[in-house]
This record gives C-alpha cells, sequence and structure tokens, in this order.
C-alpha cells in the first residue's frame, strides 16, 4: 500500500489549459536572432535576473522620464511571471513591512487570496463590483479602504480588472491615490495586462504612474503573458519604488534572500526575448502594432456580441459587454445559467459567468448570442 493513499484529489484547476494563444512575429522574430546569436551561453542568470531586462521593464510600466528612474529610486527584479512577481512581493512585505494585512477586492483574480496568504501576509477585502450596475462599486471601495487600518497594503488591478473588466475612471483613481496616501496605505499594483486593454502602453500604466508621480512608494508586478503572449516561459518583474536610493538598494538586497530559496535565479530565455524586443525601436514599434491589434480584436468582439444580443432583442442591459475593459466579460449571468449553457450549447467559461473575449472570433459569436439569449429567456 502506498504512503500517500491517503492523498485526496485536489480539484482541477478551471482555467488553465484553455486556449491556444498565437506566437507574436516580433517574438518569432526575437527568437530567432536569439538562436543566431553563437555567443550566447546557458548560464545561470544573477539571483535578480537580466540586468537590461530589469532596466527596459521599469522604464516600460513607469514611463522612459520616470523621476523616480532618474532618481534610483526603483529596484526591480525579474520573477516567474505576474504570479511569481506577487509572491516575491508578498513574501517580502511578510517578513520587513509593518503591517501584514493586504486587501484585495471582491471579487479579484483566484490566486490572489492563496498568493498572499502563502506569502505569510492577512488577506482581507474591499467592495469593488456592483452586481446591480455590472459596474464599479466605487463608494463601497472608498468606505472600505477609508476604514481599513493605517498602513495597510492595497492590492490594485492597474488596468484590465480581471474578473470584472470594470476599471474606475482617472478622476477615481485620483481619489484613490488621494486617499490612500492620507493613510499611509501601501499601493501593490499588479499589471498582467498593459497594452492590452486599450492598445496603449502608456494610458494602461497611467494608474501606476498617478501614483508614482508623487514622489510615494509603491509596488509592482509586471507580467508579460498577455501583451507578449509569452504565456509559458514565466517572465515577469517586480518593482519596488522607494523614497530614495539607499532605501531602494537595501530592498534589492532582501528581496535577493527571498528569491534564492524558492528558485535561485530566473530562467534566461523568455527575459532575453523581451529584451530584444524592448530594447530595439523598430522590434519595439512592431511589437506595439501587433499589441493594438490584439487589445483592437477584443473591442471588435465585444460590439459583435453586444450587436447579436440586440438583433436578437434579448431581454435586459447588455450595454456592460462594451463598457467593461479588456480580456474578459462580465457578463452578469448566474451560475444556473452558465451550467445550462454549457449543457445544451457546449460553451464553457467560469462559474461566475466570465466569457474570456479572446477565445471569440466572428464565426463563433452568432452561437454565443444564441445561447445567452436562451439562457436569459
Ligand atoms: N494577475 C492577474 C489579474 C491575472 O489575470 C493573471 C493571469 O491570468 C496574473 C496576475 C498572472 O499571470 P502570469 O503568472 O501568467 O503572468
Amino acid at each position: 500500500d502506498s504512503v500517500f493513499s491517503h492523498v485526496v484529489r485536489a480539484p482541477e484547476d478551471p482555467i488553465l489549459g484553455e486556449g491556444k494563444p498565437l506566437v507574436l512575429n516580433v517574438v518569432r522574430k526575437a527568437e530567432q536572432m536569439l538562436v543566431n546569436d553563437r555567443s550566447r551561453v546557458k548560464e545561470y542568470l544573477p539571483i535578480v535576473g537580466l540586468a537590461d531586462f530589469n532596466k527596459l521593464s521599469a522604464k516600460l510600466i513607469f514611463g522612459a522620464d520616470s523621476p523616480a528612474i532618474r532618481e534610483n529610486r526603483v529596484t526591480t527584479v525579474q520573477c516567474l511571471s505576474g504570479t511569481g512577481s506577487l509572491r516575491v512581493g508578498g513574501e517580502f512585505l511578510a517578513r520587513h513591512y509593518h503591517q501584514r494585512t493586504i486587501y484585495i477586492p471582491q471579487p479579484t483574480w483566484g490566486n490572489h487570496p492563496k498568493i498572499f496568504t502563502l506569502s505569510g501576509l492577512s488577506v482581507k477585502t474591499y467592495r469593488y463590483y456592483d452586481p446591480a450596475t455590472r459596474g464599479l462599486n466605487f463608494r463601497g471601495l472608498m468606505e472600505d479602504l477609508g476604514s481599513a487600518p493605517s498602513g495597510a497594503i492595497v492590492l490594485l488591478h492597474a488596468c484590465a480588472h480581471n474578473p470584472t473588466g470594470v476599471d474606475p475612471t482617472l478622476q477615481q483613481w485620483e481619489q484613490i491615490r488621494q486617499l490612500m496616501r492620507s493613510k499611509a496605505l501601501l499601493p501593490f499594483f499588479d499589471s498582467a495586462y498593459q497594452g492590452f486593454a486599450s492598445g496603449n502602453l502608456d494610458i494602461d500604466a497611467q494608474s501606476i504612474r498617478m501614483f508614482v508621480a508623487d514622489g510615494g512608494e509603491c509596488f509592482v508586478a509586471q507580467s508579460y503573458a498577455k501583451n507578449m503572449g509569452l504565456y509559458g516561459e514565466r517572465v515577469g518583474a517586480l518593482s519596488v519604488v522607494c523614497r530614495t536610493a539607499d532605501v531602494a538598494s537595501r530592498v534589492e538586497s532582501q528581496l535577493k534572500l527571498v528569491t534564492r530559496p524558492m528558485f535561485s535565479n530566473p530562467p534566461i530565455h523568455g527575459a532575453s526575448i523581451v529584451a530584444t524586443i524592448l530594447k530595439d525601436r523598430n522590434m519595439y514599434n512592431e511589437w506595439t502594432i501587433e499589441l493594438k491589434a490584439m487589445a483592437d480584436r477584443i473591442i471588435s468582439m465585444r460590439k459583435e456580441l453586444f450587436d447579436a444580443l440586440r438583433a436578437r432583442g434579448t431581454p435586459g442591459d447588455w450595454s456592460h459587454i462594451i463598457k467593461q475593459i479588456g480580456m474578459f466579460t462580465f457578463t452578469g449571468l448566474n451560475k444556473e445559467q452558465v451550467a445550462f449553457m454549457t449543457r445544451e450549447y457546449h460553451i464553457y467559461m467560469t462559474s461566475d459567468g466570465r466569457i474570456s473575449m479572446a477565445g471569440l472570433s466572428s464565426k463563433t459569436v452568432p452561437h454565443l448570442a444564441d445561447a445567452i439569449h436562451a439562457a436569459v429567456t
């Protein structure tokens, strides 16, 4: 008998294994250049990863003219995509920050509570989504952050909130910023969709840049999974913006102590692809064009789905489909309706009614619209 016979089967992750994203042309080109470069070796990277990649990643998220970068107040370390960056940041905070409570939005990406709990933080939620309007519960958000203990960490989705597709407006971001700074709440941004939401890298980084512009401190976890289609390469970065260069360099020395026993050092291939693209003006431009095409395609799928429901006279207000931002539509369909669509129409989405717009095409929109129509009538 196995010594593990008591192990119970864990539930399958409902999301992983979905879809087959395309490889960007500019990524293929960068890989070709890397393969042809005979001087490249398979040596370990330093604990903090590829230096060029880190520098260019900070520039991409904070902006080329960021004073925080110029003043050397930012430390950036390469981590295992967005997930690993959140985890390394979480563990650093659990070890070195006085307030070990992190507030995450309700709802949020399902991995957030697990990542931060295992990091050693205590996880609480703040109100975010209003099912009645299928929009932001701004008042609830401000009330909950307003009553959070001073110094608490707050996780913010930089853009294209997952799963709701609902983002604050710039005016609302400004109010959030003022409230958080007045209470010394520490912002921890999760940036998994930069450029993928609006099609523009700078616009999608505006929320973060507002918080950096006031001179205050913040954490940012960056992922290249979506915006470069590098899902399986696990390439991302954690940046910590500090008050002074001296603090930043001490923080970096401690980030190394988090990474070393966790995975020693990050993988070289994905980071080399990203660095190759970001440092060459032509390749960078080519990337932004491909990125915009991906974002535009999703926006046009939203429009097609909305029009298809209107054409069918489907009861209800479906304008949230075109108002929401990013890869996902939070349909507002309930569990029973989702189960009905899976059973009768073989349409698969998460049980909270979240549809991946990236998986839709003009060919499949009519079938989806038929299914939604049948589910609600
Ligand atoms: N954060 C959010 C909100 C996400 O939706 C995702 C991926 O779905 C991630 C982080 C991390 O993804 P990865 O670890 O693949 O970069």
